[in-house]
């Protein structure tokens, strides 16, 4: 039987300046769709502080008619600001959200309710039923705040229970640890879909940054040889790159249904990764 294609979408975050929308509207997004992936996603800043960028952006790729996916959380605002977001994205033809709790805005204390991603897919299955297609985040290393393995991986099946179609990734690049949590996903009763994050390595100081706060382990021999090619930023991205590789073709030969690429809003080397799983 032919193997059944994988899923590959990008992400992008909305850019802070007028150049960095221009450049990703004009020239990274068309780029990246050469490719033909199932979609694109927008993040939703913290506390809604990407409210109006993230609906700029997705708003002019769907005008293109590609298939894009807002990124959506509560953060600090009411049902109704989050009900206006979301009728606003149904009367503009989004068919696919990412729902999320969403990081702490800096300056929000631990203590501050913060609306679970659950309840958020239970409110847009409320108000909208089966219109959107939800995608959730999943955390093969696990939450930086859960309690426990088990409470997160049960806490992924209640996102399930509340409506969602499917989860992408945190992004990771110990390849165990994915298909681990895809057992224990199983064991717990979740039979949808999750698609592994994959961020390539774009600029290695914000990646180390970014996995400290998520919890993602970057391999120690995956450090040493950054650090030993530091200075050669072109020897940095060739290693980044053939190391991102291996992990995705690992992945696709092993079960995977799909990748959901951390983009950074670069088309290299995401393109570079694509065109040498064959993909193209
Ligand atoms: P939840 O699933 O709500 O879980 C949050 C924590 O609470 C976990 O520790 C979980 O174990 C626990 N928990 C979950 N449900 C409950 C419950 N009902 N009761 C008690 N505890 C519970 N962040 C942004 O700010 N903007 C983005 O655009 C964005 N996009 C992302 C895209 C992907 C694919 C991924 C993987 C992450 C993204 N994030 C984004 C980061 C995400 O917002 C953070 O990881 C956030 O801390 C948790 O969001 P969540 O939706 O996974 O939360």
């Amino acid at each position: 039987m032919a193997k059944q294609k994988p899923r590959i979408s990008f992400e992008f975050f909305p850019p802070k300046t007028e150049a960095g929308m221009d450049k990703l509207l004009n020239t990274v997004n068309p780029a990246l769709n050469e490719l033909n992936p199932a979609f694109f996603s927008v993040t939703y800043g913290a506390g809604g502080s990407t409210r109006d960028t993230t609906l700029d952006v997705v708003s002019a790729i769907a005008e293109k008619g590609i298939d894009v996916a807002p990124h959506l959380s509560f953060g600090g605002d009411d049902e109704n600001s989050v009900g206006n977001l979301l009728d606003t994205y149904r009367e503009r033809g989004i068919k696919r959200l990412v729902a999320l709790r969403g990081d702490r805005p800096s300056g929000f204390g631990h203590s501050t309710h913060m609306v679970y991603a659950n309840e958020l897919v239970a409110f847009v299955r409320e108000r909208h039923g089966d219109h959107f297609q939800i995608e959730v985040a999943a955390y093969p290393e696990i939450h930086p705040e859960a309690e426990s393995y088990d409470t997160d991986v049960q806490f992924l099946k209640g996102k399930f229970d509340a409506g969602a179609n499917s989860a992408i990734t945190q992004f990771f690049y110990n390849v165990e640890a994915y298909f681990y949590f895809l057992d224990r996903c199983a064991d717990a009763g979740i039979d949808g879909p999750i698609y592994a994050g994959v961020m390539p390595f774009i600029n290695f100081d914000n990646i180390q940054r970014f996995a400290s706060n998520t919890g993602a382990e970057i391999p120690r021999w995956v450090c040493k040889r950054m650090e030993s090619l530091r200075g050669n930023e072109e020897d940095m991205q060739k290693f980044g790159v053939d190391v991102v590789t291996q992990l995705c073709q690992t992945l696709l030969e092993n079960g995977c249904p799909g990748i959901h690429f951390y983009t950074m809003n670069q088309v290299e080397p995401t393109q570079q990764i694509y065109s040498n799983l064959g993909l193209a």
